[in-house]
């Protein structure tokens, strides 16, 4: 016997229907002799809908309160589920993420999970219910207060529940069938990644491939739990997320093949490039750029410093950072003007980030020369370039991006025979 977290996004409960085929699903788990425990998101658009009506009603809405709202999303669908799973005669309990045991700090909005103490689940489990947990969402220890862990977070909610019950697997239902070389609705020639290990599934989710929420694999690798995603309108075999030892032993094991060189490319567009133009070129400008970010808390990618012109002894520094962080990135550099000394600002949100991933680059030579190919003979040009062990990183302008991936895709021999196929559409 098994004990199974398993974890439904949105899309799979977007309607009654989808919530009752969902029941029979985790119904039909339990009746196979394994243990589940189930964690799920708010109804498709819930949460979006929620996000606009508060904005309708307020600007800038308090963060408590925010949260309070946000939370009733995922009460709706564990409540409606517990009701289908009683429908088919089996014992289903809800709970919120407080009950549930998820004690987060008290950043509303992007609360961080600091203790899982699962006791009631445990409980639960033990009289033999299937405990339904709300996803993206904890209490803060010290006010007590609801939160939330951000956008995409009952991922993350199932894998750190998994972790404290010591679950054999987390499953992540999604509407496509697991991890995709690039976006299926994209690229339609993109082919499931059998395997793949944390790291690199890492990379790929701070870069923009949506499948999982990014905080969730570092959860997942930090207690070495195997995440298998995986779609909810098919039984097949999803995407197994797993250490390089335990893929090393499925290969061993004859249960999966020689790893690739390159596991994916994803493109990002929702970032915005920033130039500080004119910065003195001497010690501490950068520091006083990064440290006025970082104070307003913005999380910032890629880096480049211009050489000084030798006239003026100035230099550019550009970043790039989430489109919506752009007023504050703004803000926060005018207001540390007098250190920074900088002679004017620059924005320019019409740009892509375009990544290839891959633990094989370690070991391969090469692959940035084929990289850097496939975009010139595209007729692509490069704006920014970053790369870490693992994973090379351009900015292009956002109307070459898909053109971008699709080069790359084919360049990399990762183009599939048969189209993918996405289930729902909104990849969550
Ligand atoms: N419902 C939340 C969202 O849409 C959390 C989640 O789906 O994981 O972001
Ligand atoms: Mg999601």
């Amino acid at each position: 016997m098994s004990l199974i977290v398993q974890k439904y996004g949105g899309s799979s409960v977007a309607d009654a229907t989808s919530v009752k085929r969902v029941a029979r699903r985790i119904v039909d788990t339990k009746k196979s002799g394994d243990e589940v425990v189930v964690v799920v998101s708010a109804m498709g658009d819930t949460t979006d809908e929620l996000l606009d009506l508060a904005n309708e009603v307020s600007p800038l809405p308090p963060g408590r309160e925010l949260d309070m709202l946000l939370t009733a999303g995922e009460r709706i669908s564990m409540a409606v589920l517990a009701m289908a799973i009683h429908d088919l005669g089996a014992e289903a309990r809800s709970y919120t993420g407080s009950q549930a045991g998820l004690i987060t700090d008290s950043a509303h909005g992007a609360a961080r999970i600091i203790d899982v103490s699962p006791g009631r689940i445990s409980e639960a489990l033990a009289e033999g219910a299937i405990p339904i947990v709300a996803g993206f969402q904890g209490v803060a220890q010290d006010s007590k207060d609801i939160t939330t862990l951000g956008r995409g977070g009952s991922d993350t909610t199932a894998v750190a529940l998994a972790a404290a019950l010591n679950a054999d697997v987390c499953e992540i239902y999604t509407d496509v069938d697991g991890v995709f070389s690039t976006d299926p609705r994209v690229v339609p020639a993109a082919r499931r990644v059998p395997f793949i290990t944390y790291e690199e599934m890492m990379e790929l989710a701070a870069v923009g491939a949506k499948v999982l929420h990014l905080r969730c694999v570092e959860y997942a690798r930090r207690f070495d739990l195997p995440i298998h995603v995986r779609s909810s309108f098919s039984s097949k075999e999803g995407t197994w997320v797993m250490s390089p030892e335990a893929i090393t032993r499925a290969i061993e094991e004859g249960r999966a093949m020689e790893q690739p060189i390159i596991s994916g490319v994803a493109a990002d567009v929702n970032d915005a490039k920033v130039t500080v133009v004119g910065v003195p070129d001497k010690p501490g400008q950068a520091s006083a750029i990064f440290r006025a970010l970082a104070d307003a808390g913005i999380n910032i990618d890629m880096i480049v410093q211009n050489v000084s012109a030798a006239a003026t002894g100035r230099t550019d520094v550009t970043f790039t950072c989430p489109e919506g962080s752009v007023q504050q990135a703004m803000e926060a550099i005018n207001a540390r003007r007098e250190a920074i000394e900088f002679e004017s600002l620059t924005v320019d949100e019409h740009i892509a980030k375009v990544s290839l991933i891959g633990a094989g680059m370690r070991s391969h030579p090469g692959v940035s020369a084929d990289f850097f190919q496939a975009l010139a003979e595209t007729g692509i040009n490069v704006e920014m370039i970053s790369t870490s062990e693992i994973r090379i990183s351009v900015v292009t302008r956002v109307d070459d991006s898909t053109k971008a991936v699709q080069a790359l895709h084919s360049a990399f021999g990762l183009d599939a025979d048969g189209e993918a196929v996405v289930y729902a559409g909104s990849g969550r």
